[in-house]
């Protein structure tokens, strides 16, 4: 390996589309590193409209906080019905029908334009819970979480608060929410590496190509694991072989590994042997990111 093992290595671990692994992938990652070095290894959930990293983990939860943003909030008897607000607002967050002027918090960003543009100081903004953080550990695995308040539709705020827990003493994993929207960019934007879980389907290999331009555009380099592999056709296969995309792993379809996960055991704690497998994975990742630092280029 040519990185410190205590090195800070953060890594996302992502999928197009849910139920192809992801969780199963991350937690599983996480127990292998932290086998392989007690003590150094966190993992972060950042599907938080639906976290369930918990679930495989278990964890001790011993702490919580909330997460606030800013919304408006408007003085109609100061308010003129000028409608500046609305017409500077990119989320429809806030509208001007006659006389009366809605908000609209849960599609609110909390940007403060409308509270910016408003010529009569109309608007003020409150603070408005949309989710909390917990946090605490499993075993050695310090473990984050978040989850979006029923009704929010804006996931990013809790997003950046469970990021803003990454310790940079410790092995990152990051459990990245489903698909290829702002919450799973934000969630693996800034990391040194995404592990794309993939099935071998035609609708799998769709949704990797999806990932796949997301972390190109984003500018973080990525390889695929293939779960259930052998249960669908070569295309992922061929894909990636021609898009240099690296498979780092092949997790077979194998209905141990499906029952255990249906009891909501990770794969290292059904079958021992991928300790090491997810182990060679992440010191193989340490090694492409060591090698792009020192500019010899990664896959
Ligand atoms: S910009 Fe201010 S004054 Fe104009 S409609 Fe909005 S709150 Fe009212
Ligand atoms: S704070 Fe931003 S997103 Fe929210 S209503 Fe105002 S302009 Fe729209």
């Amino acid at each position: 390996m040519s990185v410190d093992p205590n090195g800070q290595l953060t890594i996302a671990i992502a999928a197009g589309k849910g139920g192809t692994g992801k969780t199963l992938v991350a937690t599983s990652l996480a127990i292998a590193i932290d086998a392989h070095y007690p003590g150094c290894a966190q993992i972060i959930d950042c599907d938080v409209e639906e976290p369930n990293a918990h679930l495989l983990m278990q964890p001790e939860l011993t702490a919580q906080a909330p997460v606030e943003v800013l919304v408006p909030e408007v003085d109609l008897d100061t308010c003129t019905r000028c409608g500046a607000c609305a017409r500077a607002c990119q989320f429809s967050a806030i509208a001007v029908i006659r006389q009366a002027v809605l908000t609209f918090h849960g599609l609110c960003a909390g940007c403060g334009a409308c509270a910016y543009v408003c010529p009569v100081d109309a608007i003020t903004e409150v603070t408005r819970r949309v989710g909390t953080v917990k946090s605490g550990s499993a075993g050695e695995i310090d473990f984050v979480t978040g989850t979006l308040n029923v009704g929010d539709q804006r996931a990013t705020p809790v997003t950046k608060a469970v990021k803003d827990r990454i310790r940079d003493d410790l092995i990152t994993i990051l459990d990245a929410p489903p698909g290829t929207a702002c919450p799973m960019q934000e969630t693996v934007e800034g990391s040194d590496y995404c592990i794309l879980v993939t099935e071998p389907t035609p609708f799998g290999l769709s949704n990797l190509q999806d990932a796949v331009e997301t972390c190109r555009r984003i500018g973080v380099p990525c390889g695929v694991i293939i779960n259930r592999d052998g249960s669908g056709n070569d295309g992922v296969e061929r894909y990636c072989a021609q898009e240099g995309i690296e498979v780092l792993l092949r997790v077979p379809q194998d209905r141990r590994i499906a029952e255990a996960y249906s009891r909501g055991e990770t794969l290292v704690a059904t079958m021992p042997q991928w300790r090491d497998e997810l182990a060679t994975v992440y010191y193989h990742i340490t090694d492409m990111v060591a090698a792009q630092a020192t500019g010899e280029g990664v896959s």
